[in-house]
């Protein structure tokens, strides 16, 4: 790193700088990864990374440069502050105008992306009660910016922030009000920046009249369902925590809420062990007993593994299921967009959740839903279909980055 702290004020005669105009840091600081990307200004083109096991003698960055090739850093024992020294070094020549932060709990507080100052860092730092693994490292991420570049920008954008138009009627648990009131105990939903761009994007690509009704599936290792109207959330699966609602790869999604108790009164379980049972150990990894892998659980279903085969065909259905319910939030229902690794790929997942919608009229193209993996947009509906059925693969990081330019009105 060199000495300046203002990266336009820094220059590399072999940076291609014209291809990447004005670009945008996106940096999605998890409890032991960095995921960060450089966006242009529009759009088009980004350079990506991924620092890893931070903390840990195999830490490691893991950076795609602008014209393809790759780098692997080993920092042994390096930690958040240390690994984003590193990627900031690897990123000053492209002179990036703004940081855009993945937040994960913006509680009550943000309905929208927001520029940081030290309240909102404060608030970043106080909201760590209800995301004790994420929001302490979004803070890291955010200091250790402000640390070598000052007067760079920052934004936050919250993944419960585009849900926070959910009605009480959806948000409210029904429980006593003076948790909601003084606990802040309610519904906030997750995966906000990804039902957001797809359902926009849905928006655009339909002919259908507005305002639109989408069912949104996020279906990748985390998974949720969220019912979008006129671009507003309306109601969305996850709750308080991201462990309600789909059934996950290693989390169970809804169970009894008297499961802890239960646990605890027949086998002595602590209410730490249940929760890591049901954040970790459940879902497709729980079902097979093989892997939160969905493609490692189709295989072996298709080597006749029974337990392989329920996951699956529990997977398929506690979507449909949720997917059926979340309707009844919807005015009108344009159609349904599937999304995430699951919902992007897994052609053979998609048909099973639409069998169990059959009471929809629902009806869809076998091949064109077949073609629509590995990437692809489109469409699968037939003529005869009472709804749109959409494959459109998410792009949080260029959502993060749209949402950090608006907010600093550099659109
Ligand atoms: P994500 O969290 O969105 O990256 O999604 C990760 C999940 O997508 C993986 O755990 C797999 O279960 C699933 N996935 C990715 N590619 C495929 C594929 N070709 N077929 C089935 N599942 C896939």
């Amino acid at each position: 790193m060199n000495d300046s702290v203002n990266p336009s004020a820094s220059s590399d005669e072999n940076s291609d700088n014209s291809v990447l105009t004005n670009p945008t840091l996106v940096l999605n600081c998890g409890s032991s990864s960095i995921k960060y990307a450089l966006i242009s200004e529009d759009e088009s083109t980004r350079i990506t990374g991924l620092a890893e096991n931070l903390g840990l003698d195999t830490a490691r960055i893991k950076h795609t440069a602008l014209n393809g090739e790759k780098l692997e850093i080993a920092i042994p024992g390096g930690r958040h502050k240390l690994a984003l020294q590193k990627v900031l070094e690897l990123l000053e020549q492209y002179h990036f105008i703004a940081v855009g932060h993945r937040g994960v709990h913006g509680g009550r507080e943000y309905s929208e992306a927001v520029k940081v100052n030290d309240h909102v860092l404060s608030e970043v730092k106080r909201l760590k009660s209800l995301a004790p693994l994420h929001n302490p490292a979004n803070a890291l991420g955010i200091e250790a910016v402000q640390a070598i570049y000052p007067d760079i920008p920052q934004v936050v954008v919250f993944d419960t922030a585009f849900h926070q138009t959910m009605p009480p009627v959806a948000y409210r648990y029904p429980i006593p009000k003076a948790l909601y009131e003084e606990e802040k105990i309610r519904r906030y939903g997750f995966h906000g920046t990804s039902h957001a761009y797809v359902s926009e994007r849905a928006s655009q690509l339909t002919e259908a009249n507005d305002p639109q009704g989408w069912l949104t599936a996020h279906l990748g290792n985390g998974c949720s369902a969220t019912a979008v109207y006129d671009g507003k959330s309306l109601d969305t699966s996850m709750g308080l925590t991201p462990l309600e609602g789909l059934m996950m790869g290693t989390r169970s999604g809804d169970v009894d809420p008297s499961l802890h108790i239960h646990l605890k009164r027949q086998l002595g379980m602590s209410l730490e062990d249940v929760d890591k049972m049901l954040n970790s150990e459940s879902g497709l990894l729980g079902i097979s007993g093989l892997s939160n892998d969905l493609r490692t659980v189709e295989q072996a279903a298709n080597e006749g593994h029974k337990d392989a085969e329920l996951a699956i065909e529990m997977f398929a259905y506690r979507v449909g299921k949720y997917l059926a319910s979340l309707s009844c939030a919807l005015p009108e229902f344009t159609g349904i967009v599937f999304t995430g690794g699951i919902g992007e790929n897994s052609a053979t997942t998609r048909a099973r959740i639409l069998n169990v919608m059959r009471h929809f009229g629902i009806a869809f193209d076998a091949d064109k839903n077949k073609s629509l993996v590995g990437g692809a947009e489109g469409r699968f509906e037939s003529d005869d279909s009472s709804i749109e059925l959409w494959v459109i693969p998410t792009d949080e990081e260029c959502q993060i980055a749209k949402e950090t330019r608006q907010t600093l009105g550099l659109d």
